[in-house]
């Protein structure tokens, strides 16, 4: 049975690099219908934090991810790693520096790592200086008690990023010397910004929390990510991570580093958006709209959910909801000014929105093919094209020069509130 881990030190939040980590171990487990463990690797007790930990948990379930098992945490095993490197020490293998201990390096080996996703890596031991096991403070080198414990949990596949290809050599030794069996090994080329150089902060978002605030859904955040580093047969994009599972095999990740393209999530999160039943985004939404300070307490959902299907289709993110329909949820909302001066400047655009108005307020039923018609016969009589109506009042009630349908628009806001603005701008 394959067995795969993530193992994340909680000193940070979730990086995109390492949910994509968590999210290629568990396609492997599940492919399989083996397991997928995680262990917390706390060696580092200054930096480790029980926040940082509970973020990377609730970011993996956020991202659709289940784990098998307890979590293993290293910070509870010092004891463990103390007695293995003893048993080393005793073996003339390793040797006491204070109360370090350090693993004696053979020079002149070659090392062979037979990598799953970049082939045979071949290393020499003549550069590596004696491998601390224990430190000073009594706490394991990462190396060690990586090692200790991917073969305590029975971990079968390693996969994890290229930054540790310099490690899994020393690891290998360490194998051989407790006499443990080796497991596989693949590193995946890292995650670049679209300047080639590693995804960083001044990429803009590096955190899966940040895309979480931002609107991202889980579904698309995940499905973008396993996009990075492994391409499905059939090249299909669209992949929620179910259906990833069937098909994903190790051996076809890709070598070659992947570039992380916002526009692309951007695009494939609309797509997630436009799949989603209104009931499933409404309580998205909502929670969106608070986070960004939106007062939403008094629209009820049958008015949100209309909204929402006005909207669904022209929205990439859940924030982009609140920017594109603001003036729902808010009277002081933003005008474009420039269009203000164009549209709303002109006498003639101001006496024809003031007229429009009044037939509005006459109309028996305000629907938005009643409203249609209103606005084209006015039009006709004053030999208009009906866009000469249609824009002044779109940004007398939007503050905008674009969104959905007006007519339907007007609709949902309600008559009094559309006339209010519509008057309001033709002063
Ligand atoms: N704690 C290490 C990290 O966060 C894990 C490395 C590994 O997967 O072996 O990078």
């Amino acid at each position: 049975m394959i067995t795969v881990r993530f193992a994340p030190s909680p000193t940070g939040w979730l990086h995109l690099g390492s949910a994509r980590t968590a999210l290629f171990n568990w396609l492997a487990a599940r492919h399989a219908g083996g397991r997928f463990l995680l262990r917390i690797e706390d060696t580092d007790q200054v930096r480790s934090d029980a926040k940082f930990l509970d973020e990377i948990l609730e970011g993996l379930k956020w991202l659709g991810l289940d784990w098998d098992g307890e979590l293993v945490y290293q910070s509870r095993r010092f004891e463990l790693y103390r007695q293995k490197a003893e048993d080393l020490v005793a073996a003339g293998q390793a040797y006491r520096e204070g109360p370090a201990i350090l693993y004696k390096v053979e020079p002149g080996r070659t090392v062979e790592v037979e990598d799953m996703i970049h082939g045979t890596i071949t290393f020499q031991t003549e550069n590596f200086k004696d491998q601390v096991l224990i430190k000073s403070d009594g706490s394991p080198a990462y190396n060690f008690a990586c090692v200790v414990d991917d073969s305590s949990q029975g971990i079968t596949h390693i996969l994890r990023g290229d930054d540790h290809i310099t490690n899994t050599p020393k690891q290998v030794l360490f194998y051989e010397a407790l006499g443990l069996t080796l497991p596989k090994f693949g590193h995946m080329p890292l995650i670049m910004g679209p300047d080639g150089a590693k995804l960083s902060k001044r990429h803009g978002g590096v955190s899966v929390r940040e895309y979480q605030n931002e609107g991202f859904l889980p579904e698309a955040l995940a499905n973008y990510l396993i996009l990075l580093g492994w391409t499905p047969p059939g090249g299909t994009e669209i992949l929620p991570l179910a259906e990833a599972a069937a098909l994903f095999e190790i051996q076809d990740m890709n070598d070659v580093q992947a570039k992380f393209d916002v526009q692309k999530l951007k695009w494939m999160n609309g797509e997630y958006i436009m799949k989603q039943p209104a009931a499933a985004l409404l309580p998205l939404l909502r929670g969106q709209l608070a986070r960004d300070g939106f007062d939403v307490s008094r629209v009820d959902d049958g008015l949100l959910a209309r909204i929402i299907e006005a909207y669904r289709v022209r929205i990439k993110t859940l924030r982009e909801f609140g920017e594109l329909a603001d003036f729902f949820f808010k009277d002081d909302f933003a005008v474009d000014e420039q269009a203000r001066e164009k549209f709303l400047g002109p006498a003639e655009n101001r006496s024809n929105l003031r007229e429009f108005a009044a037939r509005l307020e006459r109309l028996d039923i305000f629907s938005p093919d009643r409203i249609e018609a209103v606005c084209r016969s006015l039009a006709a009589e004053r030999d208009l094209k009906a866009a000469g109506i249609i824009h002044p009042a779109r940004l007398a009630i939007t503050g905008k020069t674009k969104g959905a349908g007006l007519f339907e628009l007007m609709e949902i806001l309600g008559r009094d509130r559309t006339l209010a603005r519509m008057k309001g701008a033709a002063l």
